[in-house]
């Protein structure tokens, strides 16, 4: 079932890298992040629909496979900053939509997180317990949450407390 071509549209093509530099570098960022929280996920792609003569393609953010949801993204004069932040969303909406589940979780907390800006840049913010000791928190920019989850450390093999000791 396909939930984005309602009526008789041309098909969707996937968008080349180069087309779009700034989303293609937004959505590089998007996907740092979406490989460290589901791992299992092929990267998000770029994918167009010819909209009206003369108007440009409309741009989604899609799973590998060519499923969105949500809105286009804007096609016009952008900064960097701007780009990541509609990417991230477009990203967040077809992720959370199409596969079911929040994305992404904060691993502190357990809990979908939302888009903030902080400091000048799209971030990743979590609303926190009702704890006074787990209050809101910025998790990390978009694209870094790689910087947050790497330390894994190796399963434990050793127990400090043998139960024979
Ligand atoms: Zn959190």
């Amino acid at each position: 079932m396909r939930y984005h071509s309602p009526f008789d549209r041309p098909e969707p093509r996937l968008v080349p890298a180069g087309e779009h530099p700034l989303w293609d570098e937004a959505l590089a960022a998007v996907n740092r992040d979406l490989a460290v929280t589901l791992p299992e996920q092929r990267p998000l792609c770029l994918f167009a629909v010819p909209w009206e003569e003369g108007e440009p393609d409309q741009v989604y953010v899609a799973l590998a496979n060519g499923e969105w949801h949500g809105n286009p993204l804007w096609a016009g004069p952008d900064t960097s900053a701007h780009a990541l932040e509609a990417v991230a969303e477009a990203a967040q909406d077809t992720v959370s939509e199409r596969l079911w589940q929040a994305w992404p979780v904060c691993a502190v907390h357990d809990l979908g997180m939302h888009l903030r800006e902080e400091s000048g840049r799209p971030s990743w913010w979590c609303a926190g317990t009702t704890d006074p000791k787990d209050p809101p928190h910025i998790r990390a920019a978009v694209g870094e949450l790689e910087t947050l989850q790497r330390p894994h450390r190796p399963n434990r093999k050793r127990r400090k407390n043998s139960a024979r000791g």
